[in-house]
């Protein structure tokens, strides 16, 4: 079970997280629920990354590309800190927990 803090906030638009910030260049954010875990997903093309930043998807391992659309997610009970960068197609099928 989640934890309290956190858990059940009400939404407000503003808050002072800087991730919240980036947001408003990264794209849309949505909540969505994967075997009774909640996760924020955001939409990134991360045409804002630094010079060479890359990921590497937990779904199938592989590196995504700087410029190539994906997807952030992240337990939105445990935070931000959680998030990772997954493919389009890898978000849709993973079904695991976000270490
Ligand atoms: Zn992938």
């Amino acid at each position: 079970m989640p934890r309290n803090n956190r858990a059940k906030r009400t939404k407000r638009s503003a808050e002072p997280e800087e991730l919240d910030l980036s947001s408003l260049r990264m794209g849309i954010r949505r909540t969505e629920i994967k075997r009774g875990v909640e996760y924020t997903t955001q939409t990134s093309i991360g045409a804002n990354a630094e010079e060479d930043k890359s990921w590497i998807c937990p779904n199938c391992n592989l590196q995504i590309s700087k410029g190539l659309s994906h997807i952030v997610a992240w337990d939105s009970v445990r935070g931000v800190e959680t998030r990772r960068h997954f493919h389009n197609a890898c978000w849709k099928s993973f079904q695991g927990q976000l270490l």
